[in-house]
């Protein structure tokens, strides 16, 4: 097994990389919302009326890419128009009051792997959600010859990639050889963090046993432990030597990436005809202890899933949707978990702190981490002065906002801030025009 990396990024002492947990389900809530858009693209079209008993598994909304479904079972007593979306804006949801049975309804049906994944509402999440059937469509169009499951962590401190490999294998085994099928290719790499050593033998026993399929002649590389070796680009990079082009995507050099949940999701939509119903989601930050790794029912208020982990109402603390690093800071934790969900961080009351930012002494360490050789003094600067052309020159929209930039700044400027700002305000006004 080789291993491989990228070129700038953050190595982090962090003492939880690598481990793998077991996953402990939360319990169904009473209530539950479920947007009907959890990936890029248009909302679900609705499917029940207010007022429906559903079981779980049963359709709520309909759509071309990915459906969405109930994860409890129980009466539909909202159809909300507008609900806050997890990527900003509004969107519509419904609300389900659980009636305590968990009852199971119908199962997918027919038999084409990729009607099913649809149907099953399988979506990929990077650092946004994708449903997989567009993905797979968008993969068969460019023709690509190779699939790169994604086994890295997302963050530090999230330890969910690497535990779903460990503990399952043999499904993501069976999803990655479903996905190859559909592709018509057999080259597959399975890139991992190599502090993961149980993962990285599980899946390298379940592609060694197995007889047929793309699992197994699959590579599984070892990847060094940086930030953000997550990264679409900065994977393919690491385990093939490619460049993705700027502003292109992996498929546009003939390669896709795809979770190693999603693989997981593909296996049982595809062989059980169950639908994408639940999230693997670590919890983790120094208001938790020791991270935690949690199955999370799609709808499931996010104060549910932090009281199961032990953090009791009132808190104090501030919520972040992701990491330390590239996740946002939630004001209220009745919001729910979604299919984009990555993960889930909570940072103490006493740690939270205001600190003000300081004027640039061009020490050009946020130059020498940058992933994506940027120039971030320049492109957060340009954008906080409202130059937004100047900012475009200088490749912002390239930025994966990884945060590695403004972690290192001895004077706290907040620059992944002041960059999504500069990249919003630039792609509004090129849909303007
Ligand atoms: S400029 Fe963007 S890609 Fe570069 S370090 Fe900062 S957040 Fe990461
Ligand atoms: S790290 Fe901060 S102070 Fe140093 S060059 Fe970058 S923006 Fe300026």
């Amino acid at each position: 097994m080789k291993s491989g990396t990228f070129p700038g990024g953050l190595s982090l002492p962090v003492s939880a990389a690598g481990v793998s947990k077991p996953f402990e389900s939360v319990p169904p809530s009473q209530t539950v919302i479920i947007p009907l858009k959890q990936h890029i693209g248009e909302p679900c079209a609705v499917s029940v009326k207010k007022g429906a008993e559903v079981k779980m598994g049963d359709l709520l909304g309909e759509s071309e890419s990915a459906a969405v479904h109930a994860t409890v079972s129980g009466k539909v007593t909202e159809i909300i128009k507008k609900f806050p979306g997890m990527s900003g804006g509004y969107v519509p949801a419904i609300g389900i009051e659980s009636d305590g049975k968990n009852e199971s309804g119908g199962f997918l049906e027919g038999s084409d792997p990729m009607s099913l994944i649809q149907k099953g509402g399988v979506v990929d999440s990077d650092v946004e959600a994708i449903s997989l059937h567009d993905k797979l469509t968008l993969a068969k169009e460019k023709s690509v010859k190779a699939l790169v499951i994604n086994s890295v962590d997302v963050e530090p401190q999230m330890i969910s990639r690497a535990s779903i490999l460990a503990e399952n294998a043999k499904e993501v085994a069976s999803g990655i050889d479903i996905i190859s099928q559909i592709l018509g290719i057999t080259t597959v790499y399975i890139g991992v963090s190599e502090n993961a050593p149980n993962a990285i033998s599980a899946i390298s026993g379940a592609c060694s046993s197995a007889i047929s399929g793309a699992c197994s002649s699959a590579h599984v590389v070892g990847l060094k432990a940086k930030h953000p070796q997550s990264m679409q680009e900065l994977l393919v990079k690491a385990l093939l030597g490619k460049e993705v082009p700027t502003g292109g995507s992996p498929e546009d050099i003939g390669v896709t990436v795809i979770s190693v949940e999603t693989a997981f999701f593909t296996a049982q939509a595809v062989n059980d005809k169950k639908p994408m119903l639940e999230r693997f989601i670590t919890v983790a930050g120094n208001g938790i202890g020791s991270p935690k790794n949690v199955l999370v029912r799609i709808g499931t208020p996010i104060k549910d899933v932090l009281e199961h982990c032990g953090v009791a109402p009132g808190h104090g603390g501030k919520v972040i949707i992701g990491g330390p690093l590239m996740g946002t800071a939630i004001h209220s934790a009745d919001i729910p978990v979604t299919k984009e969900t990555t993960g889930i961080y909570l940072q103490k009351e006493g740690d939270i702190a205001e600190f003000p930012s300081g004027v640039c002494i061009k020490c050009g360490l946020c130059v020498e981490v940058c992933p994506m050789r940027l120039m971030p003094l320049l492109i957060s600067g340009f954008s906080e002065s409202g130059s937004y052309a100047m900012a475009e020159a200088n490749d912002i929209l390239s930025c994966n906002e990884c945060g590695c930039c403004a972690y290192v700044c001895p004077v706290l400027i907040p620059m992944v801030q002041w960059i999504k700002l500069g990249k919003s305000e630039i792609r509004a006004q090129r849909s303007s025009e």
